[in-house]
């Protein structure tokens, strides 16, 4: 579970950026649940880098989250992933048989 919100915001990895509007809309940081006014910088996350379902979150959300481990980047999640074989451990399984 990498996100606080559980539902279908949950994504295994998020892309961000520093974010600040000049729209006088207000959000909701999907981290904490409180307000964010668009004029304040904050922080944009895209789930698996889309832009479709991205949402505005306080940067200070954002840091305690990453400082948890509940917010890993692309390649934070790829590390967490098991590698294939290399070429020589497969020709080496080949051999073996
Ligand atoms: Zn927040």
């Amino acid at each position: 579970m990498l996100w606080a919100v559980p539902g279908p915001l949950a994504s295994r990895w998020y892309s961000m950026r520093r974010a600040q509007s000049t729209k006088p809309a207000t959000y909701r940081c999907p981290l904490c649940g409180r307000r964010l006014p668009a004029l304040s910088e904050h922080t944009l996350l895209f789930p698996e880098g889309q832009a479709q379902g991205r949402r505005h979150a306080h940067t200070a959300c954002v840091l305690a989250a990453r400082r948890d481990g509940r917010l890993l980047t692309r390649e934070e999640f790829a590390r967490t992933q098991p590698r294939p074989p290399s070429l020589l451990a497969r020709i080496r399984a080949r051999l073996a048989r």
